[in-house]
């Protein structure tokens, strides 16, 4: 499993490498997150082994045991999943970012969790840029006022914008979404946003040609989940 993952790790870095230069953008301007949802701690390590430091999980009550099994590594750990509000104070204390806030109380709560001996917590918010029912974020409309009032939080600091857009195959219309929310954010300057949550698996390169600052890479690196 170490020389598999390995591997992977050092073919998706490749293609970071790639999708930066052909947008004309640094090398470096990307950082790679590693989803590990539903994968065992043993994954976990064996990427951390190749240089892997930051791993996002979509539900807390299989994150932290593999938390607490991890616990000698130096990783930062991203929450990217669905909040319930009976699960915040656990995300305040667990994990370093969480890229899901797609509501005041959630964010209301995440801040008033947040212990004062860690440092602020990133926060993203979660936009449903392609208006699917079935899926969780605020829509673009409200992304200004959800901004206005998050961005004042103690303990939290709003970093920018997390979006799964409906699957799409082709890489025009793969970067549309992406152009759009970018563009919106690109009017909320006196937020200073420095973090695009962009891009999984099947359309990382169009989230990097579109601004992408985080990809969130899952079965590209831990194989498809069961
Ligand atoms: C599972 C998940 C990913 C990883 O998706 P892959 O297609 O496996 O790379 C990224 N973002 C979110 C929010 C996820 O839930």
């Amino acid at each position: 499993m170490m020389t598999l993952i390995h591997n992977r790790l050092n073919q998706i870095r490749s293609q970071i490498q790639y999708a930066e230069m052909a947008a004309h953008r640094g090398p470096g301007s990307v950082l790679l997150l590693a989803v590990s949802k539903t994968k065992p701690a043993e994954a976990i390590a064996a990427a951390y082994q190749a240089g892997q430091r930051h791993f996002g999980e979509n539900y807390v009550q299989e994150a932290l045991p593999k938390q607490q099994a991890l616990g000698a590594f130096d990783i930062s750990w991203h929450f990217i999943g669905p909040i319930q509000s009976n699960k915040t104070r656990a995300i305040a204390t667990h994990f370093a970012w969480v890229h899901s806030v797609d509501s005041l109380k959630i964010a209301q709560r995440l801040s008033g969790q947040r212990p004062d001996t860690m440092p602020p917590l990133n926060i993203c918010l979660q936009v449903n840029i392609s208006d699917e029912a079935s899926k969780s974020g605020i829509s673009l409309d409200e992304l200004p006022e959800l901004c206005a009032q998050v961005a004042g939080l103690p303990r939290i600091k709003l970093r920018g914008v997390m979006t799964v857009p409906a699957p799409e195959e082709v890489f025009e219309k793969q970067c549309l979404p992406y152009r759009k929310l970018y563009q919106a954010v690109a009017q909320l300057g006196q937020f200073k946003l420095d973090t695009f949550s962009f891009g999984m698996t099947g359309d990382l390169a169009a989230a990097i040609a579109e601004g992408s600052t985080m990809v969130r890479i899952g079965t590209a690196l831990f194989g498809v989940r069961q």
